[in-house]
This record gives structure tokens, sequence and C-alpha cells, in this order.
């Protein structure tokens, strides 16, 4: 037979081959040679005829297919929405461990049985206690996973050898059986549901397509309210997968999970090994496991009966890849609940104003939750910067009110969005300033390991003691970041237990985990974070939430700035007051009378939002318009300008309403020795858009010089 078949190659075609095989091949993974290469191939389609005469021999890898039919409607979808190379587009959606060229097998358990004449045995063993009383539990369990016996009998091991040599015990290879939890009786609730909460349950069909906005505050019963529909989809015999952001996967979710469902669940991040990760696939796959909780990648766990998606915290930024495949794990997740016609949720409290804007045309369904389970709404007190005293960045009045909360033995949170000690060094005689040569952006002074690093590339030097370009020993740090904001609160409070929470500190997700159960036993008492604390960690003790140099992103061109500074803001002000009453947010701004510092605070995200709706109706901005990002890059900046420059004036754009912006340089315009320039698309028409994408998609396949790399991005969400 004839098959096309994806391949995992910058290219945007798929190709065909020819294959002998038994079964019906579609979804199958397939071993080509490609070029010089031997790659894995994904089979799409059988078809008649071929327009090309010899084609070469495909060998077929699996005997039944990897992909479920709607996950190859999937990758067919993001590969033509993204304008990405449908072979890498599948080869990102197969596990590590699949995408070798090597056959798969599913794994087996091994299992334990009892051989026939089992009660002879018993008969004539009856002085030797410990084993017959195994035997006897044995006959009441067999077949029975061999690990999960020796979990219930921890001395099964000290006598599973002479078992077996007495051919009374035998091991047995087999699947785990799929398994049901629609009789399943789940844990009392240690609270009922509130009328909101109830509401939002019953409000979501299943089997059939939807998409709801579940829009709370945080602490307002979202997470409850997850599990309520996972009860509900595990009743009717389906799987639940729910997405979390990248650092959103706290040890106290997964406790509320165990806790409040007690079913077996398989977690996938970016930490677990690959074993691991096949194995939760197939758990998925074969329906041994209810429920998937994973980030971004997840999204492409096969399910034997999946019956709804969730996405927490649905602004987040994570879900979005911006390298290889650049796609939204958010709005693909959508469509696969579209495919399978299913419900998916959406919770936020602070959602982005494109899922607002399709809640406005009555796409999505909302469902708020109003009341705060616990806990209120903190008082935001704004400091002005241009009036107040400022030591190592922080207010005199900050300064105040961070003392009396840790007399009280509760804990503060300072949120400052920058890693490092300082992001300039700069030299008061002759102004040099140290950059990063790949990525021409100044170095972050670290000063507890006396080095400079570029957070773009990871590029560090030692800190130089004298300016390298007039030899003055006047080297001035300016303007802070995490490090220097834990130095200058240890000095000030110097009995206080500081702890810091950014990716330099806290490298690893168990490092992350003994952070927070450190705060969480009260071991500290002051958190310096980064965006890292605005994720739904439960603090109970933090009572104060201050927030210093969030200026930055009001000073950049990005449209969304506001809405993002917004969601920062009330994600990180969540953070306070989540248990008591007086909850205080203490920010500080150059900016007193911007409206996210009036309006806010007073309106609340969900209305603030909708008024940033209308100004982006009115200066006509997504989401009332789409926008596709075109990007070039070269290592010789004019060559790559001039080419990028030649590229746009050979189209023949006439035809297209769509409105195209001049070439910009990126704002970090050199990044890893790449000079990178940019044009943005925009149009009323989603199809006139896509149209023009692909057109210049093309265009630059055909144009641009070989060393020179082009990409694009639909919905970009991040102008860097
Ligand atoms: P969110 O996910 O919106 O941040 P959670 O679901 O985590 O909110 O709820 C916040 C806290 O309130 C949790 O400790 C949870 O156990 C508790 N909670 C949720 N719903 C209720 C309820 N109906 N009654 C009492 N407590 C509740
Ligand atoms: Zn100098
Ligand atoms: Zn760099």
């Amino acid at each position: 037979m004839i098959v096309q078949v994806a391949i995992p190659s910058p290219l945007y075609a798929v190709f065909d081959y020819e294959l002998t095989s038994d079964i019906e091949p579609i979804g199958c993974r397939v071993k080509v040679s490609f070029g010089r290469q031997n790659l894995v191939g994904v089979v799409l389609k059988v078809i008649e005829q071929s327009e090309y005469k010899k084609l070469k021999k495909a060998e077929l890898l699996d005997t039944a297919p990897i992909f479920t039919e709607d996950m190859l409607k999937l990758g067919q979808w993001i590969a033509e929405y993204y304008h990405a190379p449908i072979g890498l587009v599948f080869r990102m959606m197969l596990p590590q461990k699949l995408r070798k060229s090597e056959p798969y097998e599913r794994s087996s358990e091994t299992y334990l049985t009892l051989s026939d004449d089992f009660s002879v045995w018993l008969e004539e063993n009856r002085n030797k206690k410990a084993r017959v009383s195994l035997v006897e539990q044995l006959a009441e369990h067999v077949p029975i996973e061999r690990s999960q016996f020796c979990g219930l009998f921890s001395n099964f091991k000290a006598h599973e050898k002479a078992l077996m040599a007495d051919g009374i015990v035998q091991y047995v290879e087999q699947y785990p059986e799929p398994v049901d939890f629609s009789e399943h009786v789940f844990p009392a609730l240690p609270y009922t549901l509130n009328d909101e909460q109830q509401k939002a349950v019953d409000a979501i069909t299943l089997n059939q397509f939807s998409v709801s906005l579940l829009e709370g505050v945080t602490g307002s019963g979202k997470t409850a309210v997850y599990l309520e529909l996972v009860k509900r989809v595990l009743a009717k015999g389906q799987q639940v997968l729910i997405l979390v952001p990248e650092i959103g996967l706290t040890p106290q979710f997964i406790e509320r999970v165990k806790s409040i469902l007690n079913i077996p669940f398989v977690v996938v991040h970016s930490e677990v090994n690959e074993n691991q990760k096949l194995q939760a696939w197939e758990a998925a796959k074969h329906h041994t496991v209810p429920l998937v909780i994973g980030t971004r990648s997840a999204l492409f766990t096969p399910f034997d009966h999946l019956g709804m998606i969730m996405i927490d915290e649905e602004h987040d930024g994570s879900y979005r890849q911006r390298d290889t495949v650049r796609y939204s794990a958010h709005d693909a997740a959508i469509q696969r609940a579209h495919l399978l016609k299913i419900p998916l949720v959406l919770g936020s409290a602070t959602p982005i104003l494109e899922t607002l804007h399709n809640v406005e045309r009555e796409r999505y369904q909302l469902l708020s939750l109003n009341e705060r389970a616990k806990g209120q709404i903190p008082n935001w007190q704004i400091i002005d910067m241009n009036e107040s005293m400022i030591m190592d960045g922080i207010s005199v009045e900050l300064l105040n009110a961070i003392e009396a909360t840790i007399e009280r033995k509760e804990q503060v949170i300072i949120y400052i969005n920058r890693r490092g000690y300082s992001p300039v060094l700069m030299c008061e005689v002759c102004g040099w300033v140290p950059e990063c040569k790949a990525c021409e952006y100044r170095l972050t002074v670290y000063r507890k390991s006396h080095s400079l690093r570029c957070h773009h590339c990871g590029y560090s030097e030692a800190l130089p003691n004298k300016c390298p370009s007039c030899n003055n020993a006047l080297l001035k740090m300016h303007g802070q970041g995490t490090e220097r904001i834990e130095k200058a609160l240890q000095d000030a409070f110097p009995k206080a237990n500081v702890i810091r929470f950014d990716r330099d500190q806290l490298k690893n997700k168990t490092a992350f985990e003994n952070a927070v159960k450190d705060v969480i036993a009260g071991k500290v008492d002051i958190i310096i974070g980064t965006q890292m604390i605005a994720k739904g960690h439960d603090f109970d003790k933090v009572t104060l939430v201050g927030m210093v140099d969030i200026d930055g992103i009001l000073y950049s061109s990005d449209f969304r700035a506001e809405e993002k500074l917004a969601q920062t803001l009330m994600q990180v002000s969540g953070r306070s007051g989540r248990d008591v009453s007086h909850g205080q947010v203490v920010i500080q701004t150059h900016f007193p009378e911007h409206p996210l510092f009036t309006e806010l605070p007073q309106q609340g995200y969900a209305k603030f939002a909708r008024n940033l709706l209308e100004q982006r109706q009115h200066f006509e901005f997504p989401p009332y318009e789409y926008q596709a990002l075109f990007q070039v890059e070269g290592q010789n900046e004019q060559e790559t300008l001039k080419a990028f420059e030649g590229l746009m004036q050979s189209l023949d754009c006439r035809d297209y309403p769509v409105g195209i912006t001049p070439i910009y340089p990126n704002s970090l315009s050199k990044r890893q020795n790449y000079y990178r320039f940019y044009v943005v698309l925009q149009s009323k028409s989603r199809k006139a858009l896509h149209q023009l994408v692909h057109y210049l998609m093309q265009s630059a396949a055909n144009h641009l010089p070989s060393q020179i790399r082009h990409f694009c991005e639909i919905d970009p969400w991040d102008f860097d």
C-alpha cells in the first residue's frame, strides 16, 4: 500500500512511501529513509496512488496505532494553524522513548497467581504458619500485581523464594486491567460547596463540547470545583486531564487531590523521567489510570476515554511554547475538547482578555465565584516612590509594615521580578556597562558568587574590580534584584529568617517543594520571590505582600503591558491574608496615578479587565483583530536586515486585507549570536491572515539564504 508519512524535518510536506502491512497503519510509526538519514515518521493516511513513481519502502514499527484518532487530528490542526512543519509536530507529541526507531511494546506487569493444587500444599504445610497465611491471603487476591501484594504484606519477600521453589506461587506477565471508578465511593468532603460552587459544577454538561470560564479570585474555591467535576466525570467511567502551569504543581495541590478523591493518578512535568513519562502515557492510553495532571506537554497524553479537560491558571504564560513548534497548549486543548466533543474548563482569577472576549461573544460560558471561600480581599496601599524615603529600593512605609508583620509572627512576601543582585553595573567615570557579547544585553550582577551573568543565554564571567575600559575603580550597581533585596532585608531585620524564591536559588522541583514546606511550617519570616511566588500556593500565615520595582513593564511598548501587570498584581496580592481578615498589600510605584493603582484595587480584576477590553476594541487590537508575528534571524546584522527587506518587497500583498508593520529589531535585538528582526501582521479576518502567513512562509523558504532562519508565531503573546 501507499502511505503518507509525517517526517521530523523542517519541511512542511508529508511524504509518500510504499508499505507492506497486515494491519491498518494509520497512527503507527514507521522507519523511513529520508535523504541520507533514517527517521521515525507517523502514518497519516493510506492513499490509492502517488504522484511519484519510485517510492521508497517504509518499515512498520508498531503492531497497533500509537496515535488515537483525535490525536492525529489534533496534530494536523496544530501544524496547519501554527504553520509548523507537520513532522516536527508529530515528533513533539510522542514521548521521547517512542521517538527512537525501535519497535514499541507495551510494558506488562508481574502478577502473582497460585497453582491449581494449592489446597493440597496447604494441607501438607500446616506447620509453616507464615507461609500458610500468605498463601491464604493470595488465594483471596490472585491475580494481583506483585508490587501491590508486597505493599500489602511486607513479609512476602522473605518467603517468596521458598514459595516459588515449591511451585505453589507463580509469576504471570500481564497487562494491567483498565480501571473503572464509576462505583467509587469518594471520601466525605471537609466542607460543603457554597451556592456558587455548586452552580458552577451543575452548569457543565458532560459528553458535549463546551468551554467554561471559572472566574474567581485566588482562594474562592476553584480547585474545589475542579475536584467535584472530576468526580462526576469518573462516575461516567471516563478520564480527566488537568493542565497546570510549569510551577503550579505544588505538593499542596497533590495532597488535596489525594485526600479529596482517593484515586490513583499520574503527574507529568518536565522533571519526571522518560520511563515514568512513558508509563503515564501507557496508563492513560489503556485506561489503567483515571486522572492525569500535568504541565503543557501533558496535553499530548493519549486517552482511552477522555471526558473533560481543565486548565488551571489559564492566563499563565507557560502554556505557550516558543521554540521548535510555536503553539499554545491552551488553545490546542480547546481544539482537542472540540474534536472529542467534551467540556473544557478554564480557571483563573485573572483570565486573559481573549477569554473574556469569548465570554462576551457567548462562545464560552461564564461561571463566577465571587465570595471568597475563606479570608478576605486584602487592602492595597500605594506608595509614591517620588515622594517616599527609599533605602535599597524599599520604602520606609514598606519597612515599617514588614516590621509590624514579623512582630506579630506573621509572614511577609516581597515580590520583585528580577533575579540577581543588580541589573546594571556602570562605571561612574566613563559610563562603561558590561554586556553579553552573544546577546548584546547588559549583564546582571551576582554579588554572592562574584559574577556577571546573562539572563538570555546563561553566559557568565567574573565580576571586575575596576573598569576594563578606563581602569577606574568606581563601578556602581544600579537597581535591584532578588539577591539585593534579600541582603537589604536581612540587614534591616537581622533576626528574621529570609528565604529567596527564584530560579537561581531553587533550581529544581525538590528544592522548590522544600522551600514551600519551610514556609508552611512557619520557619520563614520573609519570602522574597519572582513570578515563582505568584502561583497558587496556600500560604496561610502571609498577611503582607510588598511589591517593589514593578514599573518596568509599563515602559514597554507591548499593548498587553497593562493586562499582564494587572494579572501579576492580582496574583501576587492574592497571596496575602488567605486565612485571616487583615491581609495587606503595599505597592511601590513611580506612577501612583496610573489606573492600575487607582482603579484596579477598587474595581477588582473582573471589571478592570472588561474596561481594558473596551480599549482594545477602540484601538483595534486583539482580541478584536488577529495577529501573527514573522521573525527573521541571522548572524550578520546588515545581511539579515537586507534579506528581510528584500523578502518583504518581493511580496504582492494587495489582495490581502491584512496590515503589516515595518520591520523592527526585537527589543532584545541580538540573542545567542543571532540578530533578530520582526514584522507583525494584523487582520480582522483570520482566514486572510492565515493565507498571507502561508504565502510569506513559502516566499521566505524560497527567498532567504540558508544561513538566515525564520519562523512565524500565530497569536503572539510577547514581542521580545
Ligand atoms: P482557589 O483554587 O480558587 O485558589 P481553593 O479551591 O484552593 O481556591 O480554595 C481555597 C481554600 O478554601 C482551600 O483551603 C479550600 O479547602 C477551602 N474551600 C474551598 N471551598 C470551600 C467551601 N465551600 N467551604 C469551605 N472551605 C472551602
Ligand atoms: Zn570606566
Ligand atoms: Zn547572552
